[in-house]
Protein backbone atom coordinates (compact mmCIF):
# COMPACT_ATOMS: atom_id res chain seq x y z
CA UNK A 1 0.00 0.00 0.00
CA UNK A 2 1.25 3.84 0.04
CA UNK A 3 1.96 3.64 3.65
CA UNK A 4 4.58 1.04 3.34
CA UNK A 5 5.69 2.94 -0.60
CA UNK A 6 6.02 6.24 1.68
CA UNK A 7 7.87 3.89 4.87
CA UNK A 8 10.43 2.62 2.78
CA UNK A 9 11.24 6.11 0.78
CA UNK A 10 11.14 7.39 4.11
CA UNK A 11 13.76 4.74 5.60
CA UNK A 12 15.53 5.32 2.09
CA UNK A 13 16.09 9.05 2.75
CA UNK A 14 17.32 8.39 6.08
CA UNK A 15 19.77 5.57 5.46
CA UNK A 16 21.20 8.06 2.63
CA UNK A 17 21.78 10.65 5.16
CA UNK A 18 23.85 8.35 7.65
CA UNK A 19 25.80 6.30 5.15
CA UNK A 20 29.15 7.21 4.10
CA UNK A 21 29.53 4.09 1.81
CA UNK A 22 28.48 4.74 -1.98
CA UNK A 23 26.16 2.38 -3.49
CA UNK A 24 26.72 1.86 -7.23
CA UNK A 25 25.07 -1.11 -9.24
CA UNK A 26 26.80 -3.69 -12.09
CA UNK A 27 25.54 -3.04 -15.16
CA UNK A 28 26.57 -4.02 -18.63
CA UNK A 29 23.33 -2.24 -20.65
CA UNK A 30 22.31 1.14 -20.86
CA UNK A 31 18.69 -0.09 -19.75
CA UNK A 32 20.27 -1.96 -16.41
CA UNK A 33 22.20 1.26 -16.34
CA UNK A 34 18.60 3.35 -16.45
CA UNK A 35 17.20 0.86 -14.01
CA UNK A 36 19.92 1.06 -11.54
CA UNK A 37 19.81 4.74 -11.53
CA UNK A 38 16.38 4.80 -10.91
CA UNK A 39 16.91 3.07 -7.94
CA UNK A 40 19.17 5.27 -6.49
CA UNK A 41 22.48 4.03 -7.64
CA UNK A 42 25.59 6.68 -7.83
CA UNK A 43 27.38 5.32 -10.82
CA UNK A 44 28.06 1.61 -12.33
CA UNK A 45 30.88 -0.18 -10.37
CA UNK A 46 31.14 -2.99 -12.77
CA UNK A 47 30.10 -2.75 -16.45
CA UNK A 48 31.04 -6.26 -17.41
CA UNK A 49 32.09 -5.81 -20.94
CA UNK A 50 32.60 -9.74 -21.74
CA UNK A 51 28.65 -9.30 -21.72
CA UNK A 52 28.17 -7.73 -24.74
CA UNK A 53 29.96 -10.60 -26.94
CA UNK A 54 27.08 -13.02 -26.16
CA UNK A 55 24.91 -13.95 -29.68
CA UNK A 56 26.03 -12.76 -32.84
CA UNK A 57 29.36 -11.07 -31.50
CA UNK A 58 30.63 -14.24 -29.88
CA UNK A 59 31.87 -15.00 -33.52
CA UNK A 60 34.11 -11.87 -33.52
CA UNK A 61 36.07 -12.44 -29.88
CA UNK A 62 36.31 -15.90 -31.39
CA UNK A 63 37.92 -15.11 -34.65
CA UNK A 64 40.13 -12.67 -32.60
CA UNK A 65 41.59 -14.88 -30.03
CA UNK A 66 41.65 -17.79 -33.11
CA UNK A 67 43.26 -15.62 -35.59
CA UNK A 68 46.04 -17.26 -37.09
CA UNK A 69 47.19 -14.05 -38.78
CA UNK A 70 47.30 -10.66 -37.87
CA UNK A 71 44.86 -9.58 -40.66
CA UNK A 72 42.42 -11.65 -39.58
CA UNK A 73 42.42 -10.46 -35.85
CA UNK A 74 42.75 -6.61 -36.94
CA UNK A 75 39.34 -7.58 -39.14
CA UNK A 76 37.70 -8.85 -36.29
CA UNK A 77 39.09 -5.76 -33.90
CA UNK A 78 37.61 -3.29 -36.37
CA UNK A 79 34.49 -4.89 -36.45
CA UNK A 80 34.46 -4.83 -32.59
CA UNK A 81 35.00 -1.03 -32.42
CA UNK A 82 31.70 0.37 -33.15
CA UNK A 83 30.11 -1.89 -31.90
CA UNK A 84 31.68 -1.07 -28.58
CA UNK A 85 31.66 2.49 -29.05
CA UNK A 86 28.07 2.01 -29.14
CA UNK A 87 27.62 0.04 -26.20
CA UNK A 88 29.79 2.65 -24.24
CA UNK A 89 27.82 5.89 -25.58
CA UNK A 90 24.43 4.19 -24.56
CA UNK A 91 25.94 3.11 -20.80
CA UNK A 92 27.84 6.72 -20.09
CA UNK A 93 24.24 8.38 -21.62
CA UNK A 94 22.29 6.53 -18.77
CA UNK A 95 24.50 7.42 -16.61
CA UNK A 96 25.52 10.87 -17.34
CA UNK A 97 27.15 12.62 -14.72
CA UNK A 98 27.89 9.49 -12.75
CA UNK A 99 31.29 7.48 -12.52
CA UNK A 100 30.89 4.56 -14.91
CA UNK A 101 33.71 1.91 -14.54
CA UNK A 102 34.26 -0.53 -17.60
CA UNK A 103 36.02 -3.11 -17.00
CA UNK A 104 38.53 -4.25 -19.59
CA UNK A 105 37.78 -7.76 -21.07
CA UNK A 106 37.69 -10.78 -19.13
CA UNK A 107 35.74 -14.30 -20.17
CA UNK A 108 37.10 -17.52 -19.26
CA UNK A 109 37.68 -18.83 -22.87
CA UNK A 110 35.22 -21.62 -22.28
CA UNK A 111 32.46 -19.35 -22.64
CA UNK A 112 33.48 -18.00 -25.93
CA UNK A 113 35.74 -20.72 -28.19
CA UNK A 114 33.31 -23.53 -29.95
CA UNK A 115 33.39 -26.77 -28.25
CA UNK A 116 36.27 -28.94 -28.50
CA UNK A 117 34.17 -32.27 -28.43
CA UNK A 118 31.58 -30.86 -30.45
CA UNK A 119 33.96 -30.15 -33.02
CA UNK A 120 35.82 -33.15 -33.04
CA UNK A 121 32.68 -35.26 -32.98
CA UNK A 122 31.29 -33.14 -36.26
CA UNK A 123 34.88 -34.34 -37.73
CA UNK A 124 35.09 -38.07 -36.86
CA UNK A 125 30.91 -38.53 -38.33
CA UNK A 126 32.07 -36.66 -41.34
CA UNK A 127 34.94 -38.94 -41.96
CA UNK A 128 32.62 -42.36 -41.09
CA UNK A 129 30.51 -41.65 -43.64
CA UNK A 130 33.44 -41.68 -46.30
CA UNK A 131 33.45 -37.68 -46.39
CA UNK A 132 36.09 -34.93 -46.19
CA UNK A 133 35.61 -33.22 -43.26
CA UNK A 134 34.92 -29.37 -43.95
CA UNK A 135 38.52 -27.68 -44.22
CA UNK A 136 37.22 -24.96 -41.77
CA UNK A 137 36.56 -27.29 -38.69
CA UNK A 138 39.46 -29.17 -39.27
CA UNK A 139 41.11 -25.62 -38.71
CA UNK A 140 38.83 -24.88 -35.93
CA UNK A 141 39.44 -28.01 -33.86
CA UNK A 142 43.63 -27.47 -34.19
CA UNK A 143 42.97 -23.49 -32.87
CA UNK A 144 40.45 -24.85 -30.37
CA UNK A 145 43.07 -27.69 -29.30
CA UNK A 146 45.75 -24.89 -29.51
CA UNK A 147 43.92 -22.73 -26.89
CA UNK A 148 42.41 -25.56 -25.10
CA UNK A 149 42.65 -25.29 -20.67
CA UNK A 150 41.85 -27.77 -18.16
CA UNK A 151 41.09 -24.95 -15.39
CA UNK A 152 39.75 -21.68 -17.89
CA UNK A 153 38.82 -19.56 -14.67
CA UNK A 154 42.53 -19.99 -13.99
CA UNK A 155 43.85 -19.50 -17.72
CA UNK A 156 43.85 -17.10 -20.30
CA UNK A 157 41.60 -13.92 -18.36
CA UNK A 158 41.47 -10.57 -17.54
CA UNK A 159 44.55 -8.74 -18.12
CA UNK A 160 46.45 -12.04 -19.49
CA UNK A 161 44.34 -11.70 -22.25
CA UNK A 162 44.97 -8.13 -22.94
CA UNK A 163 48.67 -8.78 -22.77
CA UNK A 164 48.64 -11.89 -25.08
CA UNK A 165 46.21 -10.28 -27.96
CA UNK A 166 47.49 -7.74 -29.63
CA UNK A 167 45.19 -5.13 -30.67
CA UNK A 168 42.58 -6.34 -27.79
CA UNK A 169 43.13 -3.50 -24.99
CA UNK A 170 43.51 -0.95 -27.51
CA UNK A 171 40.21 -1.07 -29.03
CA UNK A 172 38.41 -1.34 -26.05
CA UNK A 173 39.93 2.05 -25.08
CA UNK A 174 39.65 3.38 -28.12
CA UNK A 175 35.81 2.73 -28.03
CA UNK A 176 35.41 3.79 -24.55
CA UNK A 177 37.52 7.43 -25.47
CA UNK A 178 35.55 7.85 -28.50
CA UNK A 179 32.64 7.18 -26.54
CA UNK A 180 33.65 9.62 -24.50
CA UNK A 181 33.93 12.35 -27.19
CA UNK A 182 30.61 11.47 -28.82
CA UNK A 183 28.87 12.26 -25.21
CA UNK A 184 30.95 15.48 -24.82
CA UNK A 185 29.99 16.68 -28.21
CA UNK A 186 26.36 15.77 -27.64
CA UNK A 187 26.77 18.13 -24.12
CA UNK A 188 27.00 15.37 -21.96
CA UNK A 189 29.24 14.93 -18.60
CA UNK A 190 30.68 10.78 -19.17
CA UNK A 191 32.83 9.89 -16.12
CA UNK A 192 34.35 6.75 -17.69
CA UNK A 193 37.01 5.02 -15.43
CA UNK A 194 39.19 2.20 -17.31
CA UNK A 195 39.32 -1.22 -14.84
CA UNK A 196 41.82 -4.03 -15.27
CA UNK A 197 40.59 -7.74 -14.09
CA UNK A 198 42.56 -10.18 -12.52
CA UNK A 199 45.72 -8.70 -11.96
CA UNK A 200 48.48 -10.31 -9.72
CA UNK A 201 51.64 -8.24 -10.36
CA UNK A 202 51.89 -4.38 -10.68
CA UNK A 203 54.20 -5.12 -13.79
CA UNK A 204 50.42 -6.22 -15.47
CA UNK A 205 48.62 -3.50 -14.46
CA UNK A 206 51.97 -1.17 -15.63
CA UNK A 207 52.30 -2.93 -19.20
CA UNK A 208 48.68 -2.56 -20.00
CA UNK A 209 48.18 1.33 -18.18
CA UNK A 210 50.85 2.15 -20.70
CA UNK A 211 48.79 1.12 -23.57
CA UNK A 212 45.57 2.68 -21.98
CA UNK A 213 47.39 5.92 -21.61
CA UNK A 214 49.09 5.61 -25.36
CA UNK A 215 45.43 5.32 -26.39
CA UNK A 216 43.87 7.65 -24.69
CA UNK A 217 46.30 10.25 -25.98
CA UNK A 218 45.79 8.99 -29.37
CA UNK A 219 42.27 9.72 -29.33
CA UNK A 220 42.64 13.14 -27.72
CA UNK A 221 45.07 14.81 -30.12
CA UNK A 222 42.36 13.46 -33.58
CA UNK A 223 39.37 14.52 -31.99
CA UNK A 224 40.47 17.84 -30.10
CA UNK A 225 39.06 17.27 -26.83
CA UNK A 226 41.32 16.05 -24.17
CA UNK A 227 40.16 12.43 -23.01
CA UNK A 228 41.20 11.27 -19.62
CA UNK A 229 40.17 8.24 -17.59
CA UNK A 230 40.65 7.05 -14.28
CA UNK A 231 42.83 3.77 -14.42
CA UNK A 232 42.29 1.47 -11.47
CA UNK A 233 42.18 -2.72 -11.24
CA UNK A 234 40.42 -5.39 -10.27
CA UNK A 235 41.50 -6.71 -6.36
CA UNK A 236 40.74 -10.23 -6.70
CA UNK A 237 43.40 -12.47 -6.51
CA UNK A 238 45.15 -13.34 -3.28
CA UNK A 239 48.56 -12.06 -4.50
CA UNK A 240 46.93 -8.83 -5.60
CA UNK A 241 45.86 -8.36 -2.00
CA UNK A 242 49.10 -8.72 -0.28
CA UNK A 243 51.33 -6.69 -3.03
CA UNK A 244 48.16 -4.18 -2.97
CA UNK A 245 50.67 -1.54 -1.61
CA UNK A 246 52.81 -1.77 -5.48
CA UNK A 247 49.89 -2.20 -7.18
CA UNK A 248 48.08 1.08 -5.79
CA UNK A 249 51.77 3.01 -7.79
CA UNK A 250 49.94 1.97 -10.87
CA UNK A 251 46.38 2.29 -9.61
CA UNK A 252 43.44 5.23 -9.04
CA UNK A 253 41.16 3.07 -7.64
CA UNK A 254 40.83 -0.96 -6.66
CA UNK A 255 37.57 -2.66 -6.52
CA UNK A 256 37.30 -6.33 -4.79
CA UNK A 257 36.31 -8.60 -7.01
CA UNK A 258 35.33 -11.20 -3.95
CA UNK A 259 33.54 -13.77 -6.51
CA UNK A 260 37.25 -14.71 -7.66
CA UNK A 261 38.71 -13.41 -4.41
CA UNK A 262 36.37 -16.18 -3.00
CA UNK A 263 36.89 -18.68 -5.10
CA UNK A 264 41.11 -18.31 -5.01
CA UNK A 265 41.45 -18.10 -1.32
CA UNK A 266 39.19 -20.89 -0.64
CA UNK A 267 39.77 -22.59 -3.66
CA UNK A 268 36.83 -23.59 -4.84
CA UNK A 269 35.37 -23.42 -8.03
CA UNK A 270 32.92 -20.89 -8.26
CA UNK A 271 31.11 -22.51 -10.92
CA UNK A 272 30.82 -26.00 -9.51
CA UNK A 273 31.40 -26.13 -5.81
CA UNK A 274 28.31 -25.29 -5.31
CA UNK A 275 25.92 -28.17 -6.33
CA UNK A 276 29.06 -30.67 -5.47
CA UNK A 277 29.00 -30.32 -1.95
CA UNK A 278 28.04 -27.09 -0.25
CA UNK A 279 24.66 -28.41 1.41
CA UNK A 280 26.71 -30.93 3.07
CA UNK A 281 29.34 -28.13 4.11
CA UNK A 282 26.53 -26.15 5.61
CA UNK A 283 24.54 -28.92 7.08
CA UNK A 284 27.95 -30.07 9.06
CA UNK A 285 28.44 -26.42 9.73
CA UNK A 286 31.61 -25.86 8.19
CA UNK A 287 30.18 -22.53 7.28
CA UNK A 288 27.15 -20.99 8.09
CA UNK A 289 26.16 -19.45 5.17
CA UNK A 290 28.29 -20.28 1.87
CA UNK A 291 31.14 -17.50 1.75
CA UNK A 292 30.07 -16.81 -2.18
CA UNK A 293 26.90 -14.75 -0.79
CA UNK A 294 28.14 -13.70 2.71
CA UNK A 295 32.10 -12.27 2.78
CA UNK A 296 34.52 -14.86 4.77
CA UNK A 297 35.58 -12.59 7.30
CA UNK A 298 38.24 -14.86 8.33
CA UNK A 299 39.84 -15.32 4.99
CA UNK A 300 38.80 -12.99 2.18
CA UNK A 301 38.23 -10.61 4.72
CA UNK A 302 41.65 -10.30 5.99
CA UNK A 303 42.66 -9.84 2.45
CA UNK A 304 40.70 -7.01 2.17
CA UNK A 305 42.09 -5.54 4.94
CA UNK A 306 45.57 -5.78 4.19
CA UNK A 307 44.87 -4.38 0.33
CA UNK A 308 43.02 -1.31 2.21
CA UNK A 309 46.03 -0.72 4.62
CA UNK A 310 48.67 -1.03 2.02
CA UNK A 311 46.70 0.95 -1.08
CA UNK A 312 46.00 3.96 1.24
CA UNK A 313 49.53 3.78 3.04
CA UNK A 314 51.00 3.91 -0.54
CA UNK A 315 48.29 6.27 -2.29
CA UNK A 316 46.02 7.85 0.49
CA UNK A 317 43.52 8.85 -2.38
CA UNK A 318 42.99 5.61 -3.56
CA UNK A 319 39.42 5.33 -4.04
CA UNK A 320 38.13 2.06 -2.64
CA UNK A 321 34.96 -0.07 -3.43
CA UNK A 322 33.32 -3.35 -4.46
CA UNK A 323 31.77 -5.14 -7.18
CA UNK A 324 31.36 -9.19 -6.38
CA UNK A 325 27.82 -10.55 -5.18
CA UNK A 326 29.00 -9.54 -1.76
CA UNK A 327 28.39 -5.55 -2.77
CA UNK A 328 24.64 -6.53 -2.38
CA UNK A 329 24.47 -8.72 0.83
CA UNK A 330 23.48 -6.82 3.88
CA UNK A 331 26.17 -8.68 6.24
CA UNK A 332 28.75 -8.06 4.35
CA UNK A 333 27.94 -4.45 3.45
CA UNK A 334 28.09 -3.59 7.10
CA UNK A 335 31.56 -5.15 6.60
CA UNK A 336 32.55 -2.98 4.10
CA UNK A 337 31.81 -0.07 5.76
CA UNK A 338 34.00 -1.21 9.42
CA UNK A 339 37.03 -1.92 5.84
CA UNK A 340 36.68 1.82 5.45
CA UNK A 341 35.80 1.45 1.53
CA UNK A 342 34.64 3.87 -0.25
CA UNK A 343 31.34 2.33 -2.01
CA UNK A 344 29.76 -1.13 -3.15
CA UNK A 345 28.49 -2.09 -6.18
CA UNK A 346 25.83 -4.67 -6.54
CA UNK A 347 22.90 -5.51 -9.05
CA UNK A 348 20.55 -2.97 -9.99
CA UNK A 349 17.73 -4.68 -7.85
CA UNK A 350 20.12 -5.06 -4.85
CA UNK A 351 20.65 -1.19 -4.67
CA UNK A 352 18.12 -0.31 -2.11
CA UNK A 353 19.42 -3.11 0.29
CA UNK A 354 22.84 -1.83 0.10
CA UNK A 355 21.51 1.90 0.26
CA UNK A 356 19.58 0.57 3.48
CA UNK A 357 22.38 -1.32 4.94
CA UNK A 358 25.23 1.30 4.24
CA UNK A 359 22.87 3.56 6.81
CA UNK A 360 22.41 1.48 9.11
CA UNK A 361 26.27 0.29 9.30
CA UNK A 362 26.91 4.20 9.52
CA UNK A 363 24.64 4.57 12.95
CA UNK A 364 26.19 4.72 16.41
CA UNK A 365 25.94 1.02 17.38
CA UNK A 366 23.07 0.40 19.56
CA UNK A 367 20.63 -2.36 19.79
CA UNK A 368 18.14 -0.65 18.07
CA UNK A 369 20.20 0.55 15.18
CA UNK A 370 22.24 -2.45 15.04
CA UNK A 371 21.76 -5.79 15.31
CA UNK A 372 24.56 -7.24 13.31
C1 LIG B 1 34.45 -10.78 -9.02
O1 LIG B 1 35.28 -11.63 -9.33
O2 LIG B 1 34.03 -10.61 -7.86
C2 LIG B 1 33.88 -9.88 -10.04
C3 LIG B 1 33.12 -8.86 -9.72
O3 LIG B 1 34.12 -10.18 -11.35
P1 LIG B 1 33.43 -11.41 -12.12
O4 LIG B 1 32.31 -11.89 -11.27
O5 LIG B 1 33.00 -10.86 -13.42
O6 LIG B 1 34.58 -12.37 -12.23
MG1 LIG C 1 36.28 -11.55 -11.25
Amino acid sequence: SDKVVDAVARSLQLADRARRLEVRANADTPEDAARARRFGAQGVGLCRTEHMFLGERRKLIEQMILAADDDTRERALAALLPLQRKDFVGILEAMDGLPVTIRLLDPPLHEFLPDHTELAVRIATTEAHGDLPDPHDAELLDAVNRMHEENPMLGLRGVRLGLVVPGLVAMQVRAIAEAVVERRRAGGSPKAEIMVPLVGAVEELRIEREEVERVLAEVSAESGIEVTCPVGTMIELPRAALTAGRIAGQAEFFSFGTNDLTQTTWGFSRDDVEAAFFSAYLDKGVFATSPFETIDREGVGRLVGIAVAEGRAARPDLTIGVCGEHGGDPESVHFFHAAGLDYVSCSPFRVPVARLEAGRAALPKTAASDSR
